[in-house]
């Protein structure tokens, strides 16, 4: 495997930064993922739009120009061969002295990008059988409309489901409602048949597969509602599901032990992912 590391293409095993990279000391960067779906990179212009939203955010640089990052993708895809996988890629704010305010004299911000192949057929599979979900109190700080790699409560929430042996976490306000899972954004299909997701506000990320999935059911003919849904409603709904990039569309087949209608996957999120690839594969690529 191939990793692009600050200008240059190396062996993913001896692909390295620096120990004061700030993203290393303080988890000052951010990120995106995109899928790869048959040498497709979906909604790429998404991705980059939104991580052009969360450097703004961070004050800080685009590390090479758009179109660059746009080659350098394609390359570390190409490099490794990847028809069907994922490519990440992570922004930081630089090598610099260890201390919390930015650096005074300017450094370069740090990209780095890798891209892995994925089994089609394995997530298929998954989808088939869906996925288990608990729920977890929400503690993350009140900007994850950044996408930060600032990530320690999304991978405490993980490895909680996993020890609960389950697949996501759920991060459910004070209040009851569901905010989101640990990588990935909650849906639920109402008994008509509609769908409900939470507004994207500043109190969970705007998923760039939750926009899409939103134009598909408009294809569909389902309706979509942006509002709040408290973890019974959607223990109790007809279906629900979760959305990412890595995932596309995940039915959830049972919410802290309660199963969702019969336990098994639904048909809206059959057909939302099954629809899903041929509007996706549309979408602008940058
Ligand atoms: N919420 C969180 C916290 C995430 O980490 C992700 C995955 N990046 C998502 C939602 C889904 O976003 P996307 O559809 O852009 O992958």
């Amino acid at each position: 495997r191939i990793a692009y590391v600050n200008g240059r293409y190396a062996n993913h095993s001896d692909a390295m930064v620096h120990v004061e990279d700030r993203g290393y000391q303080l988890a000052d960067g951010v990120y995106e993922v995109c899928e790869i779906s048959r040498g497709f990179i979906i909604d790429m212009k998404g991705h980059l739009d939104r991580l052009d939203r969360s450097l703004r955010e961070l004050r800080m640089d685009w590390p090479v120009e758009r179109g660059a990052l746009e080659f350098i993708m394609r390359e570390v895809i190409r490099r490794n061969h990847v028809h069907n996988g994922m490519v990440y890629l992570q922004v930081t704010r630089g090598v610099a002295p260890r201390d919390h305010a930015f650096p005074t004299t300017p450094v370069r911000s740090a990209l780095v990008v890798t891209a892995k192949r994925m089994d089609p057929k394995a997530a298929a599979k998954k989808a088939e059988k869906g996925m288990t979900v608990i729920t977890v109190p929400e503690n993350r700080w009140e900007r994850v409309d950044i996408k930060t790699i600032g990530l320690l409560p999304n991978v405490l929430a993980r490895q909680a489901a996993v020890d609960a042996g389950a697949q996501e976490a759920w991060f459910v306000d004070p209040d009851g409602t569901v905010k989101e899972g640990a990588s990935t954004n909650a849906w639920i299909v109402t008994a008509d048949g509609g769908l409900v997701t939470r507004p994207a506000d500043f109190g969970i990320l705007r998923g760039i597969t939750r926009a899409t999935v939103m134009k598909v059911a408009d294809d569909l003919g389902l309706k979509v509602e942006e509002r709040a849904f408290s973890v019974e409603e959607a223990q109790s709904a007809r279906e629900a599901f979760v959305t990412s990039a890595t995932s596309v569309v995940m039915p959830v087949v049972s919410i802290d032990g309660k199963p969702v209608a019969n336990g098994h996957p639904g048909t809206v999120a059959r057909s939302l992912r099954e629809a899903f690839f041929a509007i996706a594969e549309k979408s602008p690529s940058c």
